[in-house]
């Protein structure tokens, strides 16, 4: 005979992981919640965590995610520190995968797989993560208002970003690698007619500039295809 499936399994252990695990054991679902191979998720790279309600004095990021987890096995969750694999949803009965190789039966499966920044992958960005460097307008724009900022890439990511910047910075710079933008026309065309975003095409980040903090970026200008 098979085993009995669970009745929850909660796949991720970032803040989405964890909430659907307090809700989940509170309501009687004895979840099972699988971290992955970030337990905490992303936030466990960040510092100040300042625009999480309830937190006047914001929280470090590694902190909340502690109590998260404390919040989630107070009311019975089990944790697992594994990565599922691999899911089957096609019958009633769904089946994960793990890495180790087992196979979990479960009558529902929250998915809580977050997402992960895309690094631009050179050193100067790694010493300077948390020091002007930042993945996340929303969260840390706050920090560089009445600053001049510059953004990386040319995708609808960016431009949001840009977009959101330009309402707390004097200048946005944008940095493209090409001669074009990835970003979906409709982006594209409200950064390319904002004032304040100053488009910088066939540009190649190559290092992000400063000691203590960011002071700026040098750029590799690549020849204009056009001409
Ligand atoms: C440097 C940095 C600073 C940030 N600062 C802030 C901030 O100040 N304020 C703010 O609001 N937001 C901030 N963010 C954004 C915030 O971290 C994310 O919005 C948030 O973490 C998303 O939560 P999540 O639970 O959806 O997923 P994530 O935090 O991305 O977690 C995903 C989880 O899924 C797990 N996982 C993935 N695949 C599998 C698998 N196959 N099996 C099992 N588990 C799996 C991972 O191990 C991880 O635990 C920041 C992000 C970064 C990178």
């Amino acid at each position: 005979m098979g085993k009995e499936p669970l009745k929850t399994v909660i796949i991720g252990s970032g803040p989405a992981g964890y909430t659907a695990a307090i809700y989940a054991a509170r309501a009687n679902l004895n979840p099972v919640l699988y971290t992955g191979r970030e337990p905490g998720g992303q936030l466990m790279i960040t510092t100040d965590v300042e625009n999480f309600p309830g937190y006047p004095e914001g929280i470090m990021g590694p902190q909340m995610m502690e109590d998260l987890r404390q919040q989630a096995e107070r009311f019975g969750t089990a944790i697992k520190y594994e990565l599922v694999d691999r899911v089957d949803f096609s019958g009633e009965v769904k089946r994960i995968f793990t890495e180790s190789g087992e196979e979990i039966p479960a009558h529902s499966v929250i998915i809580s797989t977050g997402a992960s920044a895309r690094w631009l992958g050179i050193e100067s960005e790694q010493r300077l993560a948390n020091k002007g460097v930042s993945a996340c307008a929303v969260c840390d724009g706050f920090f560089y208002r009445g600053k001049d900022v510059a953004i990386v890439g040319a995708g609808d990511s960016a431009c949001e970003e840009a977009l959101y910047l330009s309402n707390l910075c004097p200048t946005v710079h944008m940095l493209v690698r090409r001669d074009e933008m990835r970003a979906s026309a409709i982006m594209q065309e409200r950064v390319l007619k904002q004032e304040n975003i100053q488009v910088h095409w066939n540009t190649e980040t190559e290092e992000i500039l400063g000691d203590a903090e960011v002071t700026g970026v040098r750029r590799a200008q690549q020849p204009d295809p056009m001409r």
